[in-house]
């Protein structure tokens, strides 16, 4: 088969991407472009943030599959042919990053180990109480892939975990000992026994600025956030201010509307905010490329490939 690779990478990221999966995908041919091919023959697309208009004109083209694990930009390209299925990364290796991730942020927030580090920077030698792990209130929105590894770390360090989903996803016994709910009524209800929120929904017509002055104001003035999902999720305006009234403690950020931040954002040098560079979990081409290969022998040997996203509610 013909496999197309295209990407918003830079010439380093190209060729390490192109290494690997030329490696996992020896029977196949990987292109870096369509020149000299003829478009009719390309049947796979692998795709990470490609440019608006790459998988233009591909007839032959049968699926997508993303590197990425988010489709939320893909699905925004007007150009993407709406009848190939996309494929989204789904790889055990990124969600065991987005778990350390995960239990890092809540055991700095819920130890308090953001303030000491500003209180190092004073000189200041001063303690503050400590609770144990299963008296803060954890809520995951989203429990796919992503938030059903971070339950299992977090349960494993003592924490009391709620998971908010669609309800349409994983069965009730995925990972025992998270509490299940659905919809917004017992979100809001959930969400003033919340110490700390961690967002890892996909950004769809739904979720966008869910977590929004409603959502802040439900939640305890200790309470803190932490954003792992999509920029989109959170309406920049109203978290500021819920931070500066004092509102809300702490929020950690990992993803941004607009990426790298840009250097004049207030979130940078704000006391309250954690900003990372979109780096909770990051796809790591070894174990991704494998992931691609077990997809295309999928589909070379007709069985439907696994992790294919539905268009219709956009994740
Ligand atoms: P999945 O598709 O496996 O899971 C999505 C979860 O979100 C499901 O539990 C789903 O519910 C829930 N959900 C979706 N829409 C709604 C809604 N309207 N209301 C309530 N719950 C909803 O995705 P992943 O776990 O693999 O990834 C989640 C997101 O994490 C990605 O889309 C991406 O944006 C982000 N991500 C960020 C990374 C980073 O480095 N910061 C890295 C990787 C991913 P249900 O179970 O009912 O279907």
């Amino acid at each position: 088969m013909n496999l197309l690779l295209a990407g918003s990478f830079d010439d380093a990221e190209r060729a390490r991407w192109h290494e690997v999966l030329a490696a996992a995908l020896p029977q196949h041919r990987l292109l870096l472009s369509v020149d000299g091919v003829s478009r009719a023959d390309i049947e796979v697309a692998i795709v990470a943030n490609p440019p608006a208009g790459a998988l233009r004109e591909l007839p032959g083209l049968r699926l997508i599959q993303s590197l990425w694990a988010g489709v939320d930009r893909l699905l925004g390209d007007p150009t993407i042919p709406p009848e190939v299925p996309i494929a989204r990364m789904v790889d055990p290796a990124l969600a065991v990053a987005m778990a350390e991730t995960a239990l890092w942020a809540v055991l700095s927030l819920h130890r308090g180990f953001f303030v000491y580090q500003q209180r190092q920077r004073q000189a200041l030698w001063q303690q503050h109480a400590q609770r144990r792990a299963d008296e803060v209130g954890i809520t995951l929105l989203g429990f796919g892939a992503m938030g059903q590894a971070c339950a299992q770390a977090l349960l494993c360090g003592g924490y009391a975990v709620t998971a908010w989903t669609r309800g349409a996803g994983a069965p009730v016994s995925a990972v025992p000992g998270v509490q299940r709910i659905n919809g917004h009524e017992a979100l809001w209800r959930r969400l003033a026994d919340s110490d700390i929120v961690i967002n890892l929904l996909p950004l769809t017509a739904d979720t966008s600025g869910l977590l929004d002055a409603t959502f802040f104001g439900a939640m305890p003035r200790h309470g803190a956030i932490v954003n792992l999902g999509r920029g989109g999720h959170v309406v920049e305006a109203d978290l500021l201010q819920r931070l500066d009234q004092g509102l809300l403690r702490h929020a950690v950020l990992d993803v941004f509307p607009i990426e790298p931040l840009p250097r004049e954002h207030p979130y940078w040098r704000h006391e309250r905010i954690t900003v990372l560079p979109h780096a909770a979990a990051l796809t790591d081409p070894r174990s991704a490329a494998q992931v691609v290969a077990a997809n295309v022998l999928a589909l070379a040997e007709g069985r439907i490939p696994a992790h294919l996203i539905n268009r219709a509610r956009g994740y």
